[in-house]
């Protein structure tokens, strides 16, 4: 089932919590409502299901207008960040429970009951548990539980809210790439919130980024990673490294170093910020003369594959972070406290208007990272 939502507003008191928000939600994919804390993907989330009602604006659900279908109507399943398993019921039982409580005249009977539930608790790969009650499983076997117990009475829309929030980072990377497995086997249009990117982007078809009440952009994870529309976006989607500086016909200048801003040929001295995601950084021993800024290393931490560089610009002070490969890194054989020279590969220039809006990017990102 399609989903569109179009121009909703919803405020609590003087709060505006969504700000003429408008989507598509594509039938059979996944999407990821992914922003900072507060930012409204829940109260979207709440308003799709028809837990929560607009101020204005319309929920289609395969272009049907759903103002008037109760909760029950729309289909939805749920899956919350904590697991709302009923503890006195067994794993069984709890995933029979939509199934038992349907009207009578829809109600599967005994035997109906008992393949879907053996056959979903294959699905969630946890057959063995089936007689287990709920204290007596780990956190994302609950998780795993809870998702076919919503998949039991065979929903058009799977919404997820946080549903691996409460988890171990390894258990969420195992549960998030099985989520994708699983879907990708039932296709079941579905809406997951989180406000880890790494998670949105592994896990997603389609990634919606929300900041304040409003959707900053739409796309795929390759183009919200690569294309960012907003400084917000570049800020939250990663680590980055921001050289302000002054945008003329252009040209980025920053710290003395001039860089190609191709998008601002008409800029006439505006005020502007290079973005530079941290392995886009080209590193090399300064030797005078040498082109890009210059900084000193201030610590170098080298695990697997790549090396991390944490850099001081002797202009401004401002830390650099950079990553090179372990290879380049060994090659150079670099010691902290050495002068060094940066240059970036790739960068992306935002002017004006939207620099007051990177620093709060910024902010939202690393409040959430804590
Ligand atoms: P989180 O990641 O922290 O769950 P979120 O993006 O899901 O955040 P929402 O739960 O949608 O955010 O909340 C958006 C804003 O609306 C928040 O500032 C929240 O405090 C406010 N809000 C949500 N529900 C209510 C309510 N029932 N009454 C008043 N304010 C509310």
């Amino acid at each position: 089932m399609s989903i569109e939502v179009k121009d909703i507003n919803k405020r609590f008191g003087n709060f505006v919590a969504l700000n003429n928000v408008s989507l598509n939600f594509p039938a059979g994919e996944l999407t990821a409502l992914l922003g900072p804390s507060g930012c409204g993907k829940t109260t979207l989330l709440r308003i799709i299901a028809g837990l929560e009602s607009p101020d204005a604006g319309q929920v289609l659900l395969d272009g049907d207008d759903a103002s008037a279908r109760h909760v029950r109507e729309r289909q939805v399943g749920f899956v919350f960040q904590h697991y709302a398993l009923f503890k006195h019921m067994t794993v069984f039982e709890n995933i029979a429970f939509g199934l038992r409580v349907k009207p009578r005249a829809q109600r599967p009977s005994e035997a109906q009951i008992r393949d879907k539930v053996t056959s979903l608790l294959e699905l969630v790969q946890l057959d063995w548990l089936a007689d287990r009650y709920p204290p007596q499983l780990s956190g994302g076997q609950r998780q795993r539980i809870a998702l076919a117990r919503a998949l039991a009475v065979e929903p058009r829309v799977l919404l997820l809210d946080e549903p691996f929030g409460a988890l171990d980072a390894k258990v969420r990377k195992e549960l998030r790439r099985w989520l994708r497995r699983l879907h990708d086997e039932l296709h079941v249009t579905s809406i997951f919130v989180t406000h880890d990117q790494e998670e949105a982007l592994e896990v997603a078809d389609q990634i919606v980024l929300m900041n304040k009440g409003n959707v900053e952009q739409i796309g795929s994870p390759g183009e919200v990673y690569n294309h960012p529309a907003s400084p917000f976006v570049y800020g939250f989607l990663g680590n980055v490294n921001l050289f302000r500086g002054r945008v003329h016909e252009g040209v980025l200048e920053a710290g003395g170093v001039t860089f190609d801003a191709p998008d601002h040929a008409q800029a006439q001295d505006e005020k502007g910020i290079g973005y530079v995601r941290p392995h886009d950084l080209e590193v090399d021993r300064y030797a005078p003369g040498a082109e890009g800024i210059v900084a000193q290393l201030r610590r170098s931490h080298a695990i697997g594959p790549l090396a991390q560089l944490e850099l001081e610009r002797n202009d401004n002070a401002e830390l650099i972070e950079a990553v090179i490969s372990n290879e380049r890194f060994a090659q150079l054989n670099l010691k902290d406290g050495e002068t060094l020279v940066v240059r970036p590969r790739r960068l992306h220039v935002f002017v004006d208007k939207f620099v007051d809006n990177a620093a709060s990017a910024e902010v939202a990102r690393n409040k959430d990272a804590r």
